[in-house]
């Protein structure tokens, strides 16, 4: 027996209910929505997670809390309707600011046991040279969530969600943001949507960082699939939960 078959790669095709949990509101789409909106095209529900209010990043300053997170949502929502995602949850904790780990892993394991996604993607906390601490954190809390999720004397942050838990199983964690990758997605067929839904991001980016970011992910689709079959990919490092802990 060899490790790859006690604990193969499980395959995101597989997936049929994706929770996509991350630091900002843009991040998943940045980094996965060629992936994404390809597997809900195949039929998988994607329910996106945002831990932070995301208001430290929004082009005009003069805007208060409110009038910006309006429009945070409305590029958000105009993503979602590109990709193909079901639900959007926030759990608005300060962007760059600070707040307690633990209180975000409650909430995310509250959000796994409600929700019982098969599959989840994340930020790699392990990315390096990463100096965003949201990004870190978020990464950690999700990896650590889906860890404990069947252990239910690790408390959630909602005890009525705790009680009605019936184990489930998370068949694999894909982490995007990764110099480690195991698996290039083929987005060849979702580039444009892809772009699309970035484009939607309006509230963060001037139409020139907008511009200069889609450069970026030109560019660095095509470089992540050299050596592939296909002509532009999406890193992502898939690992089965048991992966997790203990490097095993
Ligand atoms: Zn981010």
């Amino acid at each position: 027996m060899t490790i790859e078959t006690i604990l193969p790669i499980p395959n995101i095709q597989d997936a049929k209910r994706i929770l996509c949990i991350q630091p900002h509101y843009d991040d998943n789409d940045m980094a996965v929505a060629g992936t994404l909106s390809l597997l809900a095209k195949n039929g998988a529900e994607l329910f996106y997670l945002t831990v932070t209010d995301d208001l430290m990043g929004i082009e005009n300053v003069s805007l208060s809390d409110e009038e910006a997170t309006e429009l945070l949502k409305r590029d958000q929502f105009a993503a979602a309707k590109i990709v193909g995602v079901k639900e959007q949850c926030w759990l608005g904790y300060p962007d760059a600011g600070e707040y307690d780990y633990f209180a975000v892993r409650r909430d995310l394991l509250k959000y796994i046991r409600m929700l019982q996604p098969d599959f989840v993607f994340t930020v790699d906390p392990w990315l390096t040279y990463e100096g965003h601490r949201d990004h870190i954190q978020t990464g950690l809390a999700t990896a650590e969530a889906v860890m404990f999720a069947g252990l239910i004397k690790i408390a959630s942050s909602d005890p009525k969600i705790d009680s009605a838990y019936e184990q489930h199983e998370i068949k694999g964690i894909a982490f995007y943001h990764t110099r480690e990758p195991n698996y290039i997605s083929d987005i060849s067929s979702a580039w444009e949507t892809k772009i699309a839904s970035v484009r939607c991001y309006e509230a963060q980016f001037s139409p020139t960082s907008m511009n200069n970011r889609v450069a970026l992910l030109d560019a660095k689709s095509k470089q992540v699939a050299a050596g592939q079959s296909f002509q532009r990919g999406e890193p992502l490092k898939v690992l089965h939960t048991s992966a997790l802990h203990v490097g095993i």
